[in-house]
């Protein structure tokens, strides 16, 4: 498996170590996370946004982080390589392609706030590709990074556009804790199946379906108390890798994207306390990914080493509190 994912993603250090220091880095926001577990699965086909009056306001949020995003994304959204297409809830998400020297951005939702979603994590990947010029394989934590990164980053904008645009402070609150699930979905249940791909991939003739959506649950309740979760929700967790294509079709994938949503966390950390994350940022979506062992390039970036167990020391309480001051305004109370 770890050469998996070095030759697939780069990741040049012995995963399981690193999964677990991630699973025992963030209890305060595991608990938090899976009790918001059935606000996370709940369709709601919201209309709160014009599409094209938003598209336009998001280049404007990735123009906070650098001037020249915005008329880079203009152009985007202007030309036909931008595509929007409304799908079935489990299909949701995108794409972000560049092929034969033409960027192609696939944005598929369901509704307003998933478009919204679709629309600030493929804006990252499309101004690493515009901004780049990278033209080597891509290395998929730092990738991510460019888009998780970039939708935290922008988060206090879109979280101002919610409760300007949604009509009210609560139901702003609601939707920029909406907004806000979609990276910590990289984060939970990017562990919960990294782990899991990790057992299938090292020992795949003991897993038939009905194993595999047992440990799913299993996993997922080793990182908080159980006590919370109803029958229902069980079945849910349990059902949740069937709409995982990336467990069987992309195997370590979810390595990479947990790889990256701690990256993106530890980034936006830094900015919200005044450091030079955008700065950072920046670097990361302005110049090609180095062929350096990926150890090496979180360390100069100013990324997270994941190979120390202290490394997620205090991204718990940055994001947990987060989570705890939106919940807390969505239940009235101060
Ligand atoms: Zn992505």
């Amino acid at each position: 498996m770890d050469y998996a994912c070095e030759v697939l993603y780069g990741i040049d250090f012995s995963v399981s170590p690193m999964l677990e220091t991630i699973a025992a880095g963030f209890p305060a926001t595991w608990e938090l996370v899976s009790d918001l577990g059935a606000l996370s699965s709940t369709p709601d086909a919201q209309t709160f946004l014009e599409e094209d009056g938003f598209l336009r306001e998001a280049t404007a949020f990735y123009g906070t982080l650098c001037p020249d995003y915005q008329p880079l994304l203009e152009s985007l959204i202007e030309s036909d390589a931008l595509q929007l297409e409304t799908v079935p809830q489990l299909l949701a998400g995108g794409a972000t392609k560049v092929t034969n020297g033409r960027l192609h951005v696939t944005i598929r939702s369901y509704d307003d706030l998933s478009l919204a979603v679709g629309a600030m994590h493929e804006f990252g990947h499309a101004l690493y590709a515009s901004c780049s010029n990278a033209s080597d394989t891509v290395r998929y934590p730092i990738y991510e990074t460019h888009a998780i990164g970039g939708s935290l980053l922008c988060l206090d904008a879109m979280e101002a556009f919610f409760r300007e645009r949604a009509g009210g402070d609560e139901h702003g609150a609601y939707l920029t804790l909406r907004y806000l699930l979609q990276p910590l979905d990289n984060l939970y249940h990017g562990l919960i199946r990294s782990r899991l791909s990790a057992e299938i991939f090292t020992s795949p003739d003991s897993f038939s379906p009905r194993d595999i959506a047992r440990r799913y649950l299993e996993l997922s309740l080793t990182l908080v108390d159980d006590t919370g979760y109803s029958p229902d929700y069980q079945m849910l967790l349990g059902a949740r890798w069937m709409n995982s294509s990336s467990l069987f079709q992309n195997p370590f994938s979810d390595i990479s994207c947990v790889l990256a949503a701690v990256n993106a966390v530890s980034l936006w950390r830094d900015q919200q306390a005044g450091g030079d994350a955008v700065t950072r940022y920046n670097a990361l979506v302005q110049t090609p990914i180095p062929d350096i062992p990926y150890a090496d390039y979180c360390l100069r970036m100013g990324l997270p080493d994941l190979t120390d167990p202290a490394s997620c020391e205090g991204l718990d309480d940055f994001l947990a509190g987060r989570l705890t001051a939106l919940t807390g305004e969505l239940s009235g109370e101060e």
